[in-house]
């Protein structure tokens, strides 16, 4: 099975409505005229069933194999929401809304699952059910989650599912992949350090929240340098520092800091939040002064269970031929994480190519990534639910 001679056909179709998403993009799950062209165009193949509004504007797509003799289902997932930053590429498809762009490559998460779409309705040579999920809001708005909490999984019977994300500087028509943690969980919080302000010429009648603020930024590089496992990685990160009002000659009553801790091992993640909360706390104690600690849990760590990422490297390599096996985790975060704590499956990276990174103003999905992209979410299907 390589790359699907179909898909070659169905190219430029597929780069036409990837290019069409490019031009309009929409934010979280706000998502009306996206989701809308998702729904009409998986209609238009002739799919089984399409439900929109599932986790707010998630769209599923139900296509029934020749055959159902298990009675198993496959789940594929794609997301389509875009971000808020200004386009940069200068491209003829660049986007036309001041400010949001598909600078993530999700516009061609959708043309490559959309093609897979057009690709199984007209074929169905496999023995069960496709489920294509598409959905809201991965930036940050856990979409992922909310689809789980919609009972995504529980009302297609999905047993597995599968995910995909293109990756800037692996080699286009390769993919890359590993077993366990592939993305990190990532948590925020905030330290709110109350002491006691009063006039700079007089330290000693005050409790200086901007002294005990900087000791704490400064402890807490412990915990990843001292306190966790050194084969075991953590981020922390502090990047706000806010106290005063711009005086130079008042201690103010106040200060505080923002940031992000970020763990790919669930115990770690638990233990490292503790011991951030002993340092802020008892840094603070010890200085006269308070920290109050604001947690706000994130996506917890994208996990590829064992099987189902053999089978995704076994579709990958006739595919592709070449995939990393070993790819490094990455530190950032990923929402399929909640459809994998739900369900048994993988995340896969298909190569962009030399391209700018995610998130760039001049990033730029690569067209010539879809052939590979849409024969493996196709090839998930055929294999996992192979006809007798
Ligand atoms: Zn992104
Ligand atoms: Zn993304």
């Amino acid at each position: 099975m390589p790359v699907k001679n179909r898909f070659a056909e169905l190219l430029p179709e597929i780069i036409a409505w990837r290019r069409d998403f490019h031009a309009h993009p929409e934010l979280m799950f706000d998502l009306p005229r996206t989701a809308g062209r998702v729904a009409g165009l998986l209609r238009g193949f002739g799919v089984d069933e399409v439900v929109e509004g599932i986790g707010r504007s998630g769209v599923v797509a139900v296509i029934r194999g020749r055959t159902d003799s298990q009675g198993r289902a496959i789940g594929l997932r794609a997301d389509m929401d875009a971000l808020p930053i200004e386009e940069e590429t200068g491209l003829p498809h660049a986007s036309t809304t001041p400010g949001k762009m598909h600078a993530c490559g999700h516009d061609g998460h959708m043309a490559m699952l959309l093609g897979a779409a057009k690709y199984l309705a007209e074929t169905r040579a496999f023995d069960g059910t496709a489920v294509l999920v598409f959905q809201p809001a991965e930036e940050g708005g856990g979409g992922g989650d909310e689809m789980v909490r919609d009972g995504l999984m529980e009302r297609f019977g999905i047993d597995e599912i599968y995910g995909m994300h293109n990756w800037p500087g692996v080699p286009l028509g390769t993919f890359a992949i590993r077993e366990g943690a592939v993305m990190a969980a990532c948590d925020q919080f905030r330290i709110t350090v109350t002491g006691r302000g009063g006039h700079a010429a007089k330290p000693h009648q005050a409790v200086d929240p901007v002294l005990v603020a900087s000791q704490i930024v400064v402890a807490l590089q412990t915990v990843a340098s001292r306190l966790t496992d050194p084969l075991s990685p953590v981020v922390l990160s502090i990047c706000t520092l806010r106290a005063g009002t711009g005086a130079y000659n008042v201690i103010p009553q106040t200060a505080e800091l923002r940031g992000t801790l970020r763990t790919l091992d669930p115990d770690l993640r638990v233990t490292a939040e503790a011991q951030l909360r002993r340092i802020a706390t008892l840094t603070a104690e010890a200085a006269g002064a308070t920290a109050a600690l604001d947690w706000m849990p994130g996506y917890p760590a994208t996990v590829n269970a064992p099987e189902p990422t053999r089978a995704a490297i076994a579709v990958a390599q006739s595919v592709a031929g070449t995939v990393d096996t070993d790819f490094p985790p990455q530190m950032a975060a990923e929402d399929f994480s909640y459809m994998l704590n739900a369900r048994p499956g993988a995340y896969i990276f298909v190569g962009n190519g030399d391209s700018a990174i995610l998130h760039h103003p001049g990033y730029e999905f690569n067209d010539e990534a879809i052939c590979f992209g849409a024969s493996w979410y196709a090839g998930m299907i055929e294999t996992r639910l192979p006809l007798e």
